[in-house]
This record gives C-alpha cells, sequence and structure tokens, in this order.
C-alpha cells in the first residue's frame, strides 16, 4: 500500500516535473513568440513614429506654394504698346514676381514676399505706385498702401503719404509696431520718423508721363464739366484713362499655408485733396485670410470701397462655398460693372489656386505657382 503510494507519487511528482518542464518549454515557446510578437509591435510602433515625424515635417513643408501680382488695370491694348515698352513692363514684373517666388521657395514669409515683390515695382516709374504715383488735381502726390496677415487678420495701412519712398513697408510697420491698423497723412510721416524711416523730398515722385496725364485729364474734365449728368461718383471721371491707374498687388501662400496680401498706389490721376481709395482701405483693396483666399485690387477705388471688394470675395468662399475662381468674377466681372465701376483684382486661395479677372481691356498681371513657370500677360486673352 505504502509502496504504491510512493509509486504514485513518484508519478505525480515525474508528470508534474514532466508538466512543469513541458510548461517552461511552452512558456519559452510562448515568451519567445511574446518576445517576437514585442519586437514586431516595437518595429511597427517605430515605423509609425517615424512616419508620423515625417508626415508633420513634411506638413510644414507641402503647401502649394506661389505668388500672384498686378501692376494696374486700365486700357492695356496692343496697339498702344511698343515693343520697347513691353519689355520694360515684362522685365519689371518678372523682377518682382522673382523676388517674391524666391523669398516664398526659401521658405520665407508669404508678407516677406508680398513686401519685397511691391518694393521692386514702387521703385519702378512704370507703376502708380512709389516713384511712378500719379499727381492729385493739386499737382502732388500722395501716396497709400495697406498689407494683410491672412494668418493673424493683423493689417497696417497708411493714406495720403507724401515723402515715403515705400509706402508698402510703412504700412507694415503700422501692422507690426503700432497698435493701430490705419496712419494718414502727417501722423503716418510722423511715425515713420520716429520709427527710422527716412522722409523724402516729395520732387523724389516727379515724373514728366504721369505730370502729362493730369495735364490731359484736367483738359479733358473740363469739357465733360459742361455737359454732365447722373450720379457725381461716376461722372468725376466718365471714363478713366489708362494713366490714371497702375496700383500695384501681391498676394501670396508660403510653405506653411500662409496667406498674404499687399496694395500700393499713388491712387488716382486728378483726385481732391484729401481723397483716399480703396488701397489702404483693409476689406476694399485689400484682403487675406488663411481661411480663404489673399486679394489685391486694382480699378476706381470709390467702387472697390463701395463693394468692399477684397473682402466680399473672401467671404462669398467663406459663406457659400464657392471656388475663388467663381468669387472673383462674381463681384469682378458681375457686381462691380452693375454698380459702373471697373479694375480687377489678383488672388490666391489657401490650396494655391489663382484667379486674375478684370474687366477693362486689360491689367498687367503675372503669377508663379510652385512646380510651374512663372506666367506673365498684360492684354485680354
Ligand atoms: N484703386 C486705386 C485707387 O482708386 C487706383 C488704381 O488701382 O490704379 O486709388
Amino acid at each position: 500500500m505504502c509502496f504504491m503510494k510512493i509509486k504514485t507519487f513518484l508519478c505525480i511528482f515525474q508528470s508534474a516535473v514532466i508538466n512543469s518542464r513541458i510548461q517552461s518549454t511552452n512558456n519559452r515557446v510562448k515568451m519567445k513568440n511574446l518576445t517576437t510578437k514585442r519586437r514586431i509591435l516595437v518595429k511597427h510602433l517605430t515605423f509609425i513614429f517615424l512616419a508620423g515625424l515625417f508626415v508633420s515635417v513634411q506638413a510644414q513643408d507641402n503647401h502649394k506654394f506661389g505668388i500672384v501680382l498686378h501692376g494696374g488695370a486700365g486700357t492695356i491694348l496692343k496697339k498702344y504698346m511698343t515693343p520697347e515698352k513691353e519689355k520694360a513692363y515684362h522685365d519689371k514684373l518678372h523682377e518682382a514676381l522673382e523676388k517674391g517666388y524666391s523669398i516664398l521657395e526659401k521658405g520665407g514669409s508669404s508678407l516677406d514676399a508680398v513686401e519685397a515683390a511691391i518694393n521692386i515695382m514702387e521703385d519702378s516709374p512704370l507703376f502708380n505706385a512709389g516713384k511712378g504715383a500719379v499727381f492729385t488735381a493739386n499737382g502732388i502726390n500722395e501716396l497709400d498702401a495697406s498689407i494683410m496677415d491672412g494668418k493673424t487678420l493683423s493689417a497696417g495701412a497708411v493714406a495720403r503719404v507724401s515723402h515715403i519712398k515705400n509706402p508698402i513697408s510703412l504700412a507694415r510697420m503700422v501692422m507690426e509696431k503700432s497698435p493701430h491698423v490705419l496712419l494718414v497723412g502727417d501722423g503716418a510721416e510722423q511715425f515713420a520718423k520716429e520709427h527710422g524711416v527716412k522722409l523724402i523730398d516729395s520732387k523724389y515722385f516727379f515724373t514728366k508721363e504721369r505730370w502729362d496725364a493730369l495735364q490731359k485729364i484736367k483738359e479733358k474734365s473740363k469739357n465733360e464739366k459742361k455737359n454732365k449728368t447722373g450720379s457725381i461718383q461716376k461722372s468725376f471721371y466718365s471714363e478713366p484713362l489708362d494713366e490714371m491707374f497702375g496700383t500695384v498687388g501681391v498676394a501670396a501662400l508660403d510653405k506653411n499655408g500662409n496667406l498674404a496680401a499687399g496694395t500700393s498706389t499713388g491712387g488716382m490721376t486728378n483726385k481732391l485733396y484729401g481723397r483716399v481709395g480703396d488701397s489702404p482701405i483693409i476689406g476694399a483693396g485689400t484682403y487675406a485670410n488663411n481661411k480663404t483666399c489673399a486679394v489685391s485690387g486694382t480699378g476706381w477705388g470709390e467702387f472697390f470701397i463701395r463693394l468692399n471688394a477684397a473682402k466680399d470675395i473672401s467671404d462669398l468662399m467663406e459663406y457659400k462655398g464657392m471656388s475663388l475662381k467663381d468669387a472673383a468674377d462674381e463681384v469682378i466681372m458681375k457686381k462691380l460693372p452693375a454698380l459702373g465701376g471697373n479694375g480687377g483684382v489678383i488672388a490666391i486661395d489657401k490650396d494655391g489656386n489663382i484667379a486674375m479677372p478684370f474687366n477693362t481691356e486689360g491689367m498687367y498681371r503675372a503669377y508663379h505657382l510652385e512646380g510651374s513657370e512663372p506666367v506673365i500677360k498684360f492684354y485680354k486673352e
């Protein structure tokens, strides 16, 4: 009995040992499996982490970027052009475009691209901005400009400045160094002085072409006054001439998905004392919002102000879900002429689509989008 018990005990012990060995072998296999599984899991997680890291690094860099600009809308017809004039406009637009594009390409901000491209056009007598500003009825130059950051909706503007070489840069200073959006006249120039901007002699803005244009328009409006009818806002310039426009504007989208727009102008030839156009009015001549688009306008400013044209394009996209092209066409090709105004806009949206509608004979315009060649155009297609 005792022997049986011992044998049974030994059997149980033996089977326990065997079991435990099997168990431990199983465990080892399990452990091994588990370790292999863990390793696979760790590998997967590492891959996912690295892929995520890569994607997030790429995300900062995968926005389509681009720049679009204008040098004014008006009676720009091939028959009025000489090959020399065509080349001069082409080269200057190209220089401004490529300056802005290279900033974006290097990862610079849309604000920097907008300001730098506008500075180039302001320094050229070809455009009604900076050096080439038109004359007021009193025979002086009063310049307006504005800039807007689509990321923060910050904006800066100056109006009626006569001693500032680059009004767009002063507009940016107002945005970045003052608690205000719009400074005008003497106050804007005092602000410039206090921030180290050199005031220049207003003779700098004299160009014979713009002076002659003022004389021509004064003569024309003298004759027209005799048979004036209809709305005073329409009849002041019964038919704005080519020489009256030429404002410059730029809209850009950078690699971080930030939009910006800016506009700079001498206003309209023969404008009355104290007249301020749409260019320094945020929402009228300039607007940028990362949710929608960046816009700069050129044309008969009073109508752009009354329509709140640039903001209207953004609103049509935001509230009606319209594409940039449809929204810009709605404002420039329908609402503007319906009111009796004329002009055009250049715009770029958050996805890098552009629009450049105008209802005049032509508009100096250009764009350069990532991965494509620069395009420069003057006339209707
Ligand atoms: N929009 C400008 C203004 O009315 C003129 C222009 O675009 O040329 O002041």
